[in-house]
């Protein structure tokens, strides 16, 4: 195992973009990229110039392949040297934050088998299933899965056989999933057979409501029985395009309230942890920041990627998320 490197610490959250192509013939898109530099200008209505710099930047052509290389596998080789790690996934509805993590839409006819459009969880589960097969220096691995949603401040299991409602409880003083199920897998069989049902199951509620959280428990046993435990975690943000209020009443207002205040308790989180003079890390101020806890800071490794719409119809939103992401940068 070994230790964190200073520069690791002194970094835990990094920033990097990901751009969508362009949907829709002869939009008019309000994006450029250049190397690690995001630009955004809308000259009609004085949006920009503005410009960020991100550890990286993908644009429309990057390939589930080269976001898993450039993003992923540094993650997954974190895990498998003991520490845990996140990936984030963050921007507004359609920017491509489920595309990212998990692939495309199932479709009745789509296979498991199009490697080529799997996103970062089934290329890390894959990987994780080759160091579980190994068994280097008499040491056991054991990974299990676990797959919830937060939707209005309630955790749901996607796991289980019914949606079920889960609870957060204290393990020595950092909050985890309570009553939510974990699926050990072994081979990439059971793995696909589960992921299988949490893909479909991340198509069941609207994007822009809901939290979704994948995550790997990781544990090695070694010969004299001892275990090291870590996690790698997933997590598809909310929608962070603005809750329009207007007509919005009763249940729908108090939850566009709520998704506004935990996308900014989030954002708190992002930002006293980038800031390396801040002691104070807000985790309490929400169900997903409060889950992170374990698995943000110290010596974990954390990417938030932002997702970005191209077109000039997503400005505004594509603003927002980049100045969002550019306290993590
Ligand atoms: P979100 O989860 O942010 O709401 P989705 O991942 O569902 O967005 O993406 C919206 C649509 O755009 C989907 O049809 C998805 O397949 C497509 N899409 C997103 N990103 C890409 C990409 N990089 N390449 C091709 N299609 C993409």
């Amino acid at each position: 195992v070994s230790l964190p490197m200073e520069g690791d610490l002194a970094n835990p959250i990094r920033g990097v973009v990901r751009c969508r192509p362009c949907m829709g013939l002869g939009a008019e898109t309000c994006i450029s990229l250049d190397g690690a530099r995001c630009s955004i200008e809308r000259p009609g209505d004085g949006i920009g110039p503005k410009s960020f710099e991100f550890t990286a930047v993908f644009d429309g052509t990057a390939s589930q392949q080269q976001m898993y290389d450039d993003v992923g596998a540094e993650m997954v080789q974190h895990v498998l040297e003991g520490f845990s790690a996140t990936v984030m996934a963050y921007g507004q509805t359609g920017s491509g934050k489920r595309h990212s993590l998990f692939g495309p839409k199932p479709e009745p006819d789509a296979t498991f088998s199009e490697d080529g459009k799997l996103g970062l969880v089934p290329r890390a589960a894959k990987k994780l299933m080759q160091a579980a097969q190994s068994r280097v220096r008499g040491m056991r691995w054991q990974i299990a899965c676990s797959y919830v949603q937060i939707r209005n401040e309630q955790i749901f299991d996607l796991l289980s056989p019914q949606l079920r409602e889960c609870g957060v409880q204290d393990v020595q003083g950092k909050a985890d999933i309570k009553g939510c199920a974990e699926v050990e897998v072994t081979t990439k069989a059971e793995f696909k057979s589960l992921y299988t049902l949490a893909l479909s199951r991340s198509y069941i509620e609207p994007s822009n409501r809901t939290d979704l959280i994948f995550r790997f428990r990781v544990q090695t046993v070694d010969s004299l029985g001892c275990v090291v435990s870590r996690i790698l975690t997933f997590v598809k943000c909310k929608g962070s395009e603005r809750q329009s209020k207007a007509g919005a009443e009763g249940m729908r207002l108090r939850e566009g309230v709520q998704i506004g205040m935990s996308l900014s308790a989030l954002g708190n989180v992002i930002s006293s942890l980038a800031d390396r003079r801040c002691r104070f890390i807000p985790y309490r101020d929400s169900k997903l920041t409060r889950l992170l806890e374990d698995s943000l800071g110290g010596p974990a490794k954390t990417v938030f990627l932002a997702h970005i719409s191209p077109e000039s119809c997503c400005c505004e939103e594509s603003l927002s998320t980049l100045r969002y992401a550019n306290r993590a940068a």
